[in-house]
């Protein structure tokens, strides 16, 4: 890590002619269970990853932003620190709303920069794969700017609050808190739980010897964005339906399967599958605490609602894609598989996989070869592990 950074403040110094002053880490995550449940006020399961973003800044004289990253070829992207506005989602540099969505929540939470800054960004982390590239790069921006403005965040869920605020706000994407909060509370060893109703995460450790593995299928629907929002409306209007028969209910997820079961009739088609899907979902991750707060070893009953899950993405939410469901199928009848499942909004990104320490690299590269004869692409498995969560450097 010494030897990268390194190199990396001497990317910045070529880019900014400043050694960063301010330089903060955020790592991407997994959602290991708990598809949609986010938003429908739920309950979900993540563990962070060991890769992620680090963002490095510095104080300008002036009243502008630099923008810069390592994975973007487009040199330093410039705008006013006043009257910050988003970039059109089609912008070749884009990626700016996500520091500048940061910048400007913090402003609004009473952060007052007289002067503009440098912000570059580098990152292991492949984007858009479902790993959460987006809330890393919040995340790290929203430590480093208030290092480099003095801004202090009240506890852990202030911080999570701005990344999650700038990505709904500023960028535009209708998202629920599981990522920023994973990244922020994540840890070795552990699961993060987190009660998105009472908007409370907490560390679940996960005893026993596994490997997670994560299956990018290099393949997303052009349309995702669109699709995630879609999803999120019907989930709305089931709920609103439901509501007429249970008034007090906040989310989909207020209500149990058993609870549920006597109001099925009052959803049209398309509606009953997307309340199933996430009801049942809750139970699951609620399932899935229970398993692990009961302290043993409990990797095949945990990996068993991984593909129930799975199936219900499938066949109920219909948020997977050919790509996933032949990952899923093929690691269902692999060696050393406990359990696999599509991994964040679905529509493409990846599968997650839970397995034995033997699998290693031998099981991944067979699923990756029958990947390949499937579909063409060639995509490079990734072993990830918990580790900690977003922090200064
Ligand atoms: P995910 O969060 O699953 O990776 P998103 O679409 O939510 O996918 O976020 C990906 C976006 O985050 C990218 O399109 C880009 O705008 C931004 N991003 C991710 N990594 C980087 C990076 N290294 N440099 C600049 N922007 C990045
Ligand atoms: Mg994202």
């Amino acid at each position: 890590m010494n030897a990268k950074l390194e190199e990396l403040k001497s990317w910045y110094e070529t880019t900014f002619q400043a050694a960063p002053s301010v330089m903060a880490w955020a790592p991407g995550r997994v959602e290991f269970l708990g598809n949609h449940t986010d938003y429908n006020l739920g309950m979900v399961l993540g563990s962070t990853i060991d890769r992620g973003i680090i963002v490095m800044m510095t104080p300008r004289k002036d009243q502008m932003i630099g923008l810069a990253s390592t994975g973007k070829d487009h040199p330093i992207v410039e705008v006013e620190l006043d009257g910050l506005e988003p970039l059109p989602g089609d912008s070749p540099v884009s990626w700016v709303n996500y520091p500048l969505g940061v910048l400007k929540i913090m402003i609004q939470n009473g952060m007052r920069p007289q002067k503009g800054f440098n912000i570059g960004i580098w990152s292991d982390l492949p984007e858009g794969s479902g790993l959460s590239s987006s809330a890393a790069l919040e995340t790290a921006s929203a430590l480093a700017l208030g290092k480099l403005y003095g801004f202090v965040f009240e506890d852990k869920y202030a911080l999570m609050r701005t990344g999650w605020r700038a990505e709904r706000e500023f960028v535009g994407m209708p998202c629920g808190i599981l990522d920023q909060t994973v990244v922020i509370f994540g840890d070795a060893d552990h699961l993060v739980s987190i009660d998105c109703k009472a908007e409370l995460a907490k560390g679940v450790r996960f005893q026993g010897d596994y490997q997670f593995w994560v299956f990018n299928t290099a393949h997303k629907h052009a349309l995702i964005d669109s699709f995630y929002a879609d999803r999120n409306a019907e989930c709305m209007g089931a709920r609103d339906v439901l509501r007429t028969v249970e008034p007090g209910i906040a989310g989909l997820c207020d209500l149990s399967p058993a609870a549920f079961e006597p109001h099925k009739g009052l959803l049209e088609p398309v509606a009953l599958k997307r309340a199933t899907h996430i009801i049942e979902e809750n139970a699951r991750v609620r399932e899935t605490i229970r398993l692990l707060e009961k302290g043993a070893v409990q990797q095949e009953a945990i990996g068993s609602l991984l593909f129930q899950s799975h199936r219900s993405s499938q066949h109920l939410f219909e948020n997977s894609t050919e790509d996933l469901d032949f990952l899923v199928d093929t690691l269902e009848r692999a060696e050393g598989v406990y359990g696999a499942r599509l991994t964040g909004g679905g529509f493409g990104g990846a599968v997650l996989a839970m397995t034995t320490p033997e699998f290693g690299e031998a099981g991944a590269a067979k699923i990756r070869s029958a990947y390949a004869a499937f579909s063409g692409r060639q995509i490079e498995p990734l072993m990830v592990k918990a580790g900690p969560g977003a922090k200064l450097l």
